[in-house]
């Protein structure tokens, strides 16, 4: 019996019918797949049985990565480190199928991570995570409603975002406190280009420093009142943060570029 490490975020997934759901989401045969932390080998079971021409796992736990080289042997490339740590351009020729149950902690500086990562060129096809629910809507949310922000602009700038379903803290051992919620990724043909994410990170964290305030103060303190600015990208300041779509993000960072570059 293997002992759960909290601070690693180990929650096992067992339910078998949510197993096989998340293997059946995309055809993987033949397609090199990454898994990242499979813990005890669960889902990695269910990811062999459909046949990937190659399976990379990365797992940060020395005793759980030494327990699935036995299990798996030369099935699977163990990378036992911890992701964040990692280079993913340099681990597969191909582009890559990825999986995960994440550990909670750490998931959406694991998906900020792969967002402001990616210039023009995307190392994965797809990507199936886990999430906790609270997360995942906030990942998801739309304009105008109370969960966007941040974590949404950022989000939906490279990528297109399908929620799966939500699983019970039954489907886990041990079991978590909160719901969980599967999200499918597919990289967009298009995004806005804006040279440094920094900059959409620096511009959204202002402009939501105060969720509730209108947007004169933040608009002012980096824009200076530009009139053309707000002409052009259609918005006034009496509105919030987050009756700003998107896009209006995405382009008030570009035109931050202009004005610094
Ligand atoms: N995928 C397994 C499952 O569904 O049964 C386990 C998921 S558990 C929520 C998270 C896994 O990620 C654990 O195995 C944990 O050891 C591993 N992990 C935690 N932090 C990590 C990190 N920084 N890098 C790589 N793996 C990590």
């Amino acid at each position: 019996m293997i002992k759960a490490k909290k601070s690693l975020g180990q929650n096992f997934l067992i339910d078998p019918i949510i197993l096989n759901k998340i293997v059946e989401l995309v055809n993987i045969k033949n397609k090199a797949v990454l898994e990242i932390g499979p813990g005890t080998g669960n889902l990695t079971d269910y990811i062999l049985k459909k046949k990937p021409k190659k399976l990379i796992v990365i797992e940060k736990d020395n005793f759980l990565a030494f327990n699935l080289q036995s299990k798996f042997n030369e099935q699977i490339n163990i990378i036992n480190k911890d992701v964040l740590e990692i280079n993913e351009l340099l681990l597969c020729e191909e582009k890559l199928i990825v999986f995960g149950n994440l550990p909670y902690n750490i998931s959406t500086e694991i998906l900020s991570k792969w967002v402001t990562n990616i210039n023009n060129k995307f190392w994965f096809d797809t990507l199936i995570l886990m999430f906790q629910k609270e997360v995942a809507d906030r990942i998801i949310a739309k304009f105008n409603t109370p969960n966007y922000g941040r974590l949404s602009i950022l989000s939906n700038w490279k990528l297109n975002i399908k929620k799966i379903l939500d699983v019970d803290p039954e489907s886990f051992s041990p079991k978590p406190k909160i719901k969980s919620t599967i999200l499918l990724f597919v990289p967009k043909n298009n995004f806005h280009k804006i040279k440094d994410p920094k900059n959409l990170e620096k511009i959204t964290r202002i402009f939501f420093s105060h969720r509730r305030k209108m947007l004169k103060k933040p608009f002012n303190q980096v824009f200076n009142g530009d009139q053309k600015i707000l002409e052009k990208l259609n918005f006034n300041l009496n509105m919030r943060p987050q009756n700003l779509d998107y896009e209006t993000y995405y382009k008030l960072a570009q035109e931050y570029e202009k004005l610094t570059s």
